[in-house]
């Protein structure tokens, strides 16, 4: 028998991947499954950066690099940083990793000791949790209601914060909610990290993808002291559709930056090289791409919401960025005789099949969460399905 560590007992494997593989182990028996469970843009990566990334190899780029990633690749998202937010960041403040994940791993091996606290908002990516337990750090859960549009007050976030705290971290446009955080929102909570002094994460991954009206905003560039306490989380994945690549980066204060590339340096000697020069295009090369498929988002997002919306006992609000839809479905849960939402998902994948991620992994048990990073045609049927599912059980 082998006795695991400690550390891995209470790991909860993540959802979206759970549900994913159960959509596809059935597909493999021929079961015709929708699956909106994905968190990736359905996009080939540019043709662009994949010559880039196939001329580097033939040029014999394809050894060790630097561990934090290669000056070039700094350069480049030094000069995003500055051309897309007018951040100035030297190549000390910046380290590359194997997708913004890891790189967000890193940071918390780093930063937390033994029952230090991270303030994690409610509904959450699902890997900060785990990241935070994994770091021996304590996560604290702040409930932001769909009646804030699921985003956390700054009184919420002061009476949260306690002498263990280290850091908030702040996910906008957020995966699963879709919400942005507008300048004066960001503001308010920046001045509570101020008056408390403690760090400000900011995973800005889903910043490419924004609609309608909204702009996005990093906190770190609302002030010098916002800038100093904030670490940007950010990469190529959603941006460039570039998720199997795994490049992502955090900008921010030296001597983090210093230690996570030490750490990296003994756990992944560096991020994989050839990926690294097709992020070196993706950042140095043409954007029209970029804007393809957020446009194409968005198109998809408009025909979807109203059908969506339509739906018995479905309570949904108009995400403003990323590519989710975070409906509560509660009601029609219970009207349709599921004693859960967990259940309702589970039907939904075996008699609808439709695949779809369960709220509960995000910690908003009420909801369900949608990815319209697939086709129009798939989702208008996966939506149809799911409303005469919905329609015959209740
Ligand atoms: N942060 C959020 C909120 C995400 O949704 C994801 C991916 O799903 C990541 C970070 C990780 O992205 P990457 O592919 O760069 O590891």
């Amino acid at each position: 028998m082998i006795n695991l560590a400690n550390r891995v007992q209470t790991l909860t494997p993540s959802t979206t991947l759970a549900i994913t593989a159960k959509a596809n182990e059935l597909k493999a028996k021929g079961v015709d499954i929708i699956g909106l469970g994905a968190g990736e843009p359905d996009y080939n990566t540019p043709e662009n950066i994949l010559k880039a990334a196939y001329q580097s190899m033939l040029e014999g780029k394809t050894k060790y690099t630097p561990a934090g990633g290669l000056p070039a690749l700094k350069e480049a998202i030094i000069n995003k940083l500055q051309r897309d937010q007018n951040l100035t960041y030297g190549q000390k403040e910046i380290m590359v990793g194997i997708g913004a994940k890891h790189v967000l791993y890193t940071l918390f091996q780093v930063l937390l000791n033994e029952g230090d606290e991270v303030i994690i908002p409610i509904p959450y990516w699902v890997s900060y949790p785990e990241q935070v337990k994994l770091a021996q750090g304590v996560p604290v859960y702040i409930e932001a209601t769909a009646s804030q549009s699921y985003k956390i007050s700054a009184d919420q976030l002061r009476e949260a914060i306690t002498d263990r705290t280290k850091a908030v971290i702040i996910n906008s446009p957020s995966n699963p909610t879709g919400m942005i955080y507008s300048k004066e929102e960001l503001a308010e909570l920046a001045e509570v990290c101020r008056e408390h002094d403690i760090l400000i994460v900011s995973d800005e991954i889903y910043e490419k993808l924004i609609y309608g009206q909204t702009t996005h905003t990093s906190v770190a560039e609302l002030s010098e002291d916002a800038k100093n306490r904030t670490i940007i989380i950010n990469g190529v994945s959603k941006s460039h559709s570039m998720t199997g690549w795994r490049i992502g980066y955090a900008a921010g204060d030296a001597e983090l930056i210093k230690a996570m590339t030490d750490l990296a340096s003994h756990s992944t000697s560096n991020p994989t090289t050839t990926s690294q020069y097709a992020a070196i295009e993706a950042y140095n090369g043409p954007q029209d791409t970029v804007e393809e498929m957020r446009s194409a988002f968005e198109s998809r997002l408009e025909a979807i919401f109203p059908k969506l919306e339509a739906i018995p006992g479905f309570k949904v609000i108009r995400p403003q960025g990323a590519f989710y839809l975070l409906p509560d479905v509660s009601e029609a849960a219970q009207k349709c005789g599921f004693a859960s939402v967990d259940d309702f998902v589970a039907a939904l994948l075996t008699e609808a099949n439709v695949a779809v991620i369960p709220g509960s992994g995000f910690g908003a048990h009420d909801t369900i969460r949608l990815s319209y990073a697939t086709s129009l045609e798939a989702l208008t049927e996966a939506v149809e399905r799911i409303h005469q599912f919905v329609s015959s059980k209740w």
